[in-house]
């Protein structure tokens, strides 16, 4: 495969940044978690919701149980 000079790399890879988008609907909320959204981690990976979807699964996210069954 061909590196496009400037050393950008969008390629789909792992291990970047990503700005802070709800697990459940997708809003994006910038570059840093608002207080209101909540942050659970699930098979160690890190995932956070919006203030609205945080109340509507408030019950699952205290169980721990996996978003899957969603
Ligand atoms: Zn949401």
């Amino acid at each position: 495969m061909t590196s496009p000079p400037g050393g950008s790399d969008q390629d789909g890879s792992t291990r970047e940044p990503q700005p802070f988008v709800c697990a459940r609907c997708g809003i994006p909320a910038g570059d840093s978690q608002p207080a209101t959204w909540t942050c659970s981690v699930e098979n160690g990976t890190r995932q956070y919701f919006c203030d609205v979807c945080s109340r509507q699964n408030l019950r699952a996210i205290e169980g721990r149980l996996d978003s899957a069954w969603w």
